[in-house]
């Protein structure tokens, strides 16, 4: 017999159940038609790429890249990749029976390698063609017998560890990882596509599952959902990034979320080739500060290590021992170039004009390395620890960044979906709910097939029926019913059969009513 185990989601991940998916619809598409209002279109990407593509537009010094990434080789040889590790990660084989194993492992790995690069299933790269040949060359030297003690020993050991060595340096496949946020995948795809070549600029938005390995708690999953959108063109007008703006505060509207704030700051400029980012500039005078003894010792190991490799999340710190140094600490605002500083006030113009209340939060970095000037997030008092909705900023150098033409711009923001939903509850404003609108109560061999029938012209009519499969007591089939939340129950037994007329009981009121059949669409047409 199997043994008999429960099956859990995995920690962090979540499903999501009726009637609760119904808000994620609705959600949903009151996103969608928000979003397209603005001449958003929908682009769906894959939800994992090369692994290689997040760690360089994200940048290897964030936590997102460092230790969050579901990150693994893509290829389907298991089985084999099992015999690499033990010979490769194994112990050292000593005595004839452990050798013989190690041997057998080895060999048996080499032919199967050799096999699946000849039809094409393995890489055939130098380093792996290299790998084999050691692995090869150590075989000989681990054939048996086993020599008594003495440099034959060492000389098996030698054989030993190069074949685990060569072993452990295969690559089975690409490394790829589950993405952990979509930016990144959105600007490959404009790369690829050529969408430069469109007219205008590309305003593209996508709803779907991220994957981060975070400590997971309330608003924080390993699998969540954002929903994002992207701008990318050759314009940086300051009107893109207040349009994206005014289309969130839309949302949060439509949403009926009166409590959040929106924070906006600008983080200045790269260095570029032509000349020097006010950026670098700031970063330098920020860490120079941070190094200072008096207020280094104050910060905590975090900070501490972020000094030297991004200080600017320093500023990003929620540490409430930190708090106090960090607000007297040199703020981007106060060195930004002429430009920036331009580019800044003509947002802030942008969004009045929007009529779109806003709060200047100089601290404002966020985590990730491609963000330039407008920063922007959005949170919620309603929400807790994790109360940030959403996040975005404009990322120009990023498409050349990752290979693409050069001179073009982009903006975009991610908000998360969990959060969204969790805020839309607790306003308490919508209710979401899906409602049975028609429950068909049939009895008898004689109502089953006019019952199939009026089910099907219903649900061509856009309503939802039930239909159970099965005859129910009549007494039975009202309660599941009323149970089920339904509006009506369409009576269909022997005495609607044989007179030619239906019953339709409304629960509500307990109204019941006969009609024909000829009345019954206009019946619930009228009653919608
Ligand atoms: P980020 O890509 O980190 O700027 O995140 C954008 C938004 O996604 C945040 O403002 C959150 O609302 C949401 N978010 C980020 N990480 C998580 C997570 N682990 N669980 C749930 N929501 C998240």
């Amino acid at each position: 017999m199997p043994e008999q185990r429960k099956f859990r989601a995995i920690k962090g991940t979540r499903d999501i159940l009726p009637p609760d998916s119904a808000l994620w619809d609705w959600f949903e598409k009151t996103a969608r038609s928000v979003m397209e209002s603005y001449n958003f279109g929908e682009i769906r990407t894959p939800i994992f790429e090369e692994t290689e593509l997040f760690a360089r537009s994200i940048g290897v010094e964030t936590d997102v890249v460092n230790k969050e990434m579901y990150t693994f080789a893509d290829h389907g040889h298991w089985g084999l990749e099992l015999i690499r590790n033990q010979i490769g990660y194994g112990r050292m084989p000593h005595g004839e029976e452990a050798v013989r194993l190690f041997r057998m492992q080895a060999q048996t790995l080499v032919d199967r390698w050799r096999e699946l690069t000849s039809a094409g299933e393995m890489p055939e790269t130098p380093e792996n063609s290299q790998a084999i040949k050691r692995i090869d060359v150590g075989l000989i030297g681990v054939s048996s017998p086993i020599p008594p003690a003495g440099p034959g020993v060492s000389a098996l050991n030698a054989s030993a560890l190069s074949i685990m060595h060569s072993a452990r340096s295969l690559k089975f496949g690409d490394v790829v990882t589950l993405r952990p946020e979509a930016t990144a995948s959105v600007v490959r795809a404009y790369i690829e596509h050529g969408l430069q070549m469109r007219p205008g600029d590309q305003k593209l938005y996508y709803i779907g599952p991220m994957f981060r390995r975070e400590r997971p708690q309330k608003g924080r999953y390993r699998q969540f959902y954002q929903i994002g959108a992207e701008v990318l063109g050759t314009s940086d007008a300051p009107a893109i990034d207040a349009e994206l703006i005014e289309m969130l505060t839309v949302l949060l509207e439509r949403c009926q979320i009166e409590k959040y704030t929106l924070l906006i700051n600008s983080i200045g400029c790269p260095d570029t080739p032509e000349r020097k980012g006010c950026r670098p500039k700031y970063v330098e005078l920020l860490r120079a500060k941070l190094r200072e003894p008096e207020i280094f010792s104050k910060l905590g190991a975090d900070s501490q290590r972020r000094v030297e490799t991004n200080p600017l999340r320093v500023m990003d710190s929620k540490v409430p021992e930190e708090q106090a140094i960090i607000e007297k600490l040199p703020k981007i605002s106060e060195l930004l170039c002429a430009d920036c500083r331009e580019h800044y006030e003509k947002l802030k113009k942008e969004l009045t004009l929007r009529e779109v209340p806003f709060t200047e939060s100089p601290r404002l970095v966020r985590g990730l390395d491609y963000y330039m000037r407008t920063t922007f997030e959005i949170t919620s008092p309603i929400l807790g620890a994790q109360n940030a909705l959403c996040g975005g900023g404009r990322y120009d150098g990023l498409v050349e960044m990752l290979g693409g033409p050069k001179g073009i711009k982009g903006i975009g923001f991610a908000l998360g979906e969990d959060r969204f939903i969790d805020a839309i509850q607790e306003a308490k404003k919508i209710h979401a709910t899906r409602t049975v609108d028609v429950f068909i109560a049939w009895m008898g061999e004689q109502a089953y097939p006019t019952a199939v029938r009026l089910a099907h012209v219903l649900r061509g009519e856009k309503h939802t029926v039930e239909l159970p499969p099965e005859e129910m007591k009549f007494r039975k089939a009202l309660e599941r019913a009323d149970k089920m939340g339904a509006r009506y129950v369409l009576i269909i037994g022997d005495d609607e059969i044989a007179s030619d007329m239906l019953s339709i009981k409304r629960l509500a009121d307990g109204k019941q009513e006969k009609i024909s059949e000829e009345a019954l669409v206009d019946y619930f047409r009228g009653a919608r």
